[in-house]
């Protein structure tokens, strides 16, 4: 594996209790320098957030590898990720699932992500779509998880709904500054939320989000 990403795993990762094997060996198989603009490839491994254009960051790669965990995906999964942003994470979502839709409402990004996604090797595994992701893809539900990399104010219920009985949703929920990570489990009796950790993302926009 490449060095520095085989270091970010150890490190970044492993060492702060990320422990599915599945996700290791993916964020190991994802290359991360492709997802970030030119000017930074040299950070493309820090333990960071980065800037990719239009105000948007490349999540940390423990936020992926965490939101990735949650989701517990075992392989045949079709899966949801709202915020495309540089296609990151859906990359990671691909080597862990069978088929990811990714959306994002900035129109400069999709093309960027379509692009990074294509040139690593996942474009026939990655359905990128623009538009307002928190409406989600009814004509693609339901899904095993939904990822979302944007705080919300709430739940999106159109997310809920487009999930599988005993799907996963992970998303921040929270203000602007400050949220939650939040891993709900669609049930028979409502949403359950099994856990909440700590976290900081750039808003979600549109008609359920802020
Ligand atoms: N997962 C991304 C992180 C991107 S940051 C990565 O790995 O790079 C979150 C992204 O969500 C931003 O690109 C932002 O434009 C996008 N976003 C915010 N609100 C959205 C909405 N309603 N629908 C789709 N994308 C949205």
């Amino acid at each position: 594996m490449q060095p520095e990403r085989a270091r970010m795993v150890e490190r970044q990762l492993r060492a702060r209790g990320i422990d599915d094997e599945r996700v290791l060996a993916a964020m190991g198989r994802v290359p991360r320098e492709l997802f970030v603009p030119a000017e930074l490839r040299a950070h493309a491994y820090d333990d960071a957030a980065l800037p990719i254009g239009g105000g948007q960051t490349i999540s940390q790669p423990y936020m992926v590898a965490r939101i990735c965990s949650e989701l517990a995906l075992r392989g045949g999964e079709r899966v949801l990720d709202v915020g495309t942003g540089s296609g990151y994470q859906a990359a990671v979502l691909a080597e862990l699932a069978s088929e990811v839709h990714t959306i994002e409402r900035l129109p400069e990004l999709v093309e960027h992500a379509r692009a990074a996604l294509a040139e690593a090797g996942y474009a026939k595994r990655v359905h990128v779509h623009a538009g307002d992701g928190t409406r989600g893809l009814p004509e693609h539900a339901p899904f095993a998880a939904v990822a979302v990399a944007a705080a919300a104010p709430g739940i999106p219920p159109s997310l809920y709904e487009q999930l599988e009985e005993g799907g996963r949703l992970v998303l921040p929920v929270g203000g602007l500054r400050e949220q939650l990570l939040q891993v709900v489990v669609r049930s028979p009796e409502g949403p359950a939320v099994l856990r909440t950790v700590p976290c900081r993302f750039v808003p979600l926009l549109g008609a359920e989000g802020f």
